[in-house]
């Protein structure tokens, strides 16, 4: 039998929104998770001081 087709969207990359910052936010800066209707809300928290939420669906 072979495994599930699908994969993981844990890693599902997003960039910082800070000012002249581009740095890649991975699951090391996550900061909050949270599940709403619109679908799963996180919040990662930069080096730089900035804090970028997104929105999963
Ligand atoms: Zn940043």
């Amino acid at each position: 039998m072979a495994g599930p087709a699908y994969v993981m969207l844990e890693d599902l990359r997003c960039v910082c929104d800070g000012r002249n910052c581009e740095r890649a936010l991975g699951e090391n800066d996550l900061m909050l998770r949270m599940t709403t209707d619109a679908g799963e809300r996180r919040a990662y928290e930069c080096a730089c001081g900035a804090v970028t939420v997104t929105v999963v669906r």
